[in-house]
């Protein structure tokens, strides 16, 4: 058993499998072609069908299909193209995905995902940073519309996570808010869009039991980006594990 690998594995092994037997599954065939149905003879039809499909959107398959139709968007526009958006995938509920993307980029987001304005639960911040209000917005959403996958989009040049420019007091809290993700990026050499989108994925789990056991459940996902301003790909800052196709087995 590898270090580290505990429950948090264990339940994360079981969604991805759960997933997997979920896509794999096919409705059994009928002997002879009849229906299966057990009916009564006095009371007419006695049970329903005991494998229906699952009726959620597991956040790997959101991911799968936003990544997809990011990926249409980007090729579409280098061609001089504009893509048709992504058809709504089975299982979705209210929305597909929530995006927490910098108020920066919310004119043409959908556009540049790839994706339905409607399938989008857009929570635009300047800065990507996080609010109790998105959190609050997210929780509802999850539990409501079955919603099972956030990005927190952040991007290259973002004027809110600048030093050194704030000429106001609002402008010089907003500077101070910053300074984490400025830190962290230095101490871990990364770019300060990544260092914000992945202290504001982890602002919203701290936040949150409600969202932090979906997680853990494997029901919700929250999973950092970067949008790059001029081809509009967006790079997704997923965990190893989240990558994985199916999971490893010892
Ligand atoms: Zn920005």
């Amino acid at each position: 058993m590898a270090k580290g690998c505990g429950m948090g594995c264990g339940v994360l092994f079981a969604g991805i499998l759960a997933t997997t037997t979920l896509t794999a599954q096919q409705p059994p065939p009928a002997p002879g072609g009849a229906s299966t149905t057990p009916v009564h003879p006095k009371h007419g039809q006695q049970s329903p069908p005991t494998h229906a499909p699952h009726p959620d959107l597991p956040p790997a398959d959101a991911l799968a299909w936003s990544r997809l139709a990011n990926d249409k968007a980007v090729q579409a526009q280098a061609a001089g193209r504009t893509a048709a958006a992504a058809p709504r995938p089975g299982g979705a509920g209210r929305y597909v995905v929530a995006v927490l993307a910098c108020a920066e980029l919310a004119a043409d987001l959908p556009a540049r995902m790839g994706l339905a304005p409607a399938d989008i639960l857009l929570l635009s911040a300047p800065g990507a940073f996080v609010s109790a209000e998105a959190i609050a917005e997210l929780e509802r959403a999850q539990r409501e519309d079955r919603l099972s996958l956030c990005v927190v989009l952040t991007h290259d040049g973002c004027r809110n996570l600048a030093a050194g420019k704030a000429t106001t007091p609002a402008q010089q809290a907003v500077e101070r808010r910053g300074q984490p993700a400025r830190e962290l990026a230095a101490r871990r050499n990364l770019s300060v869009d990544k260092a914000q989108a992945l202290l504001q994925q982890q602002a919203i789990l701290s936040a949150s039991t409600q969202l932090s056991s979906a997680v853990t459940a494997d029901t919700f996902r929250i999973v950092p980006a970067r949008l790059d301003a001029r081809s509009g790909a967006i790079t997704w800052h997923t965990t190893r594990a989240e990558e994985l196709p199916i999971p490893v087995v010892r």
